[in-house]
């Protein structure tokens, strides 16, 4: 990683035990009048309380000058103003991509990529923001830093918020104070295994009290947890949803996204045709395009043969270079070659732009390099075994390795 700005927005604390307190955050709006009310305060100050989480620059309850200081010494001691216990924020690409690595009150890591996207040919400026929903990741997929830090936990609401709150607070710095236009759970983690925060932060995110950020402008990504794509289906649109497909060959998939033993590739589309047969709304599909693994015409001929038809949207994003891997990314006359294949079946098709590479804009990789590295055997060992499982794969062969602990179903 070589930064070309670091600023740390808050002094280090030293904290492993998780501060008990929950965020202030993911409190809603009657549950906010009800503490106020129960501590002797009138309920309007729930608006006040709001207001200033989600739109000035208030780091603590006593910042916010409109609340006596009593109420902000009670808010102190019975809530988190922010679960973030501190905030290290990389620059790339002249300030275009923000990358920012969260540590939670109990050492956690995290991280959230912030992308600008300047206006143009009509077009608003756009301000994405990728966030994670846990820490670490249970999937394992072997092309993504998180995958290679193992699942240490669910995040809390407020947790998942605060990351947005971060990135609001400094979009209203810049010229003109910016907004928030989208938000992509394309972090670290697996939103589906943590679906009722994610749902609960998702509702706060619409709230027009809070960001009001509309359903069409918020993104879930998920690797194909099948159970949880049919309770979304059964909840109706709430935001668009994003499936990781990477491959459409088991045999492949079993390998790239090692969920897919459990729900195999043809049940996770299923699933997500469902999904947008009664949302109306178009399921994106996102594949990490590898260097000779999964970008050969077979595997283009494979995913256009599954979602011919379907109202779907593919996106095709060049392989972050992630350490502990013998792969890298496909050159970009394969990718275009891949996307001309999906294109001739009527598949709509987009090539994404890799962005904040030279800041680990991968999921997960500032949060790899916080760790330290793995020894150099342990590493060795693990890109045998890769090339060892991607060569059984590409000759068809489904993988005997077990469903990832940690994934329930
Ligand atoms: S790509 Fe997503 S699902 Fe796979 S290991 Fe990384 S964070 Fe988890």
């Amino acid at each position: 990683m070589t930064p070309l700005q670091t600023v740390v927005m808050a002094p280090p604390v030293g904290v492993a035990a998780r501060d008990p307190r929950p965020g202030l955050s993911a409190l809603d709006r009657a549950a906010l009048e009800r503490w106020l009310v129960d501590h002797g305060q009138p309920p309007f100050r729930a608006r006040q309380v709001h207001d200033a989480l989600w739109g000035g620059t208030a780091t603590r309850p006593s910042d916010v000058t409109t609340l006596p200081r009593s109420l902000a010494a009670a808010l102190d001691a019975g809530f988190r103003w922010s679960t973030m216990a501190e905030d290290t924020i990389v620059l790339a690409e002249g300030g275009q991509t923000e990358k920012a690595l969260h540590r939670l009150s109990d050492g956690a890591t995290i991280e959230s990529v912030l992308m600008h996207y300047p206006a143009r040919q009509g077009r608003r400026a756009r301000h994405t923001l990728c966030i994670s929903s846990q820490a670490g990741c249970a999937v394992g997929c072997p092309f993504c830093a998180t995958g290679e830090l193992g699942f240490t936990r669910d995040l809390e609401t407020a947790e998942i918020l605060d990351q947005i709150r971060s990135a609001v607070a400094r979009l209203g710095q810049h010229e003109g104070a910016e907004r928030l236009t989208n938000i992509v759970f394309m972090g670290m983690g697996e939103p589906l295994l943590n679906l009722d925060r994610v749902l609960e932060s998702v509702s706060v995110l619409n709230d027009p009290a809070r960001l009001g950020l509309g359903a069409r402008h918020i993104t879930v990504s998920t690797s194909g947890v099948v159970p949880g794509i049919r309770r979304l289906t059964a909840l109706g649109p709430q935001f668009t949803l994003a499936i990781s497909l990477h491959a459409a060959r088991d045999a492949l998939r079993d390998v790239l996204v090692p969920l897919n033993r459990r729900w195999p590739v043809a049940e996770v589309v299923a699933a997500a045709r469902e999904h947008a047969k009664k949302t109306g709304r178009r399921i994106s599909y996102e594949v990490t395009m590898i260097g000779g693994v999964n970008d050969t015409d077979a595997d283009a001929d494979a995913i256009a043969t599954l979602l011919r038809g379907d109202l779907a949207h593919v996106n095709l994003i060049p392989m972050n270079p992630v350490a502990h891997t013998p792969w890298t990314a496909s050159p970009m006359p394969v990718i275009e070659a891949f996307a001309a294949r999906l294109a001739g079946v009527g598949i709509p098709v987009t090539i994404r732009r890799n962005r904040g590479q030279e800041i680990g804009a991968a999921c997960g990789q500032l949060a790899a390099e916080h760790a330290g590295q793995p020894a150099a055997p342990a590493v060795a060992r693990r890109r045998q075994r890769l090339e060892a499982e991607s060569a059984r794969a590409l000759r068809g062969q489904r993988s005997d390795e077990p469903v990832p602990a940690g994934v329930e179903g």
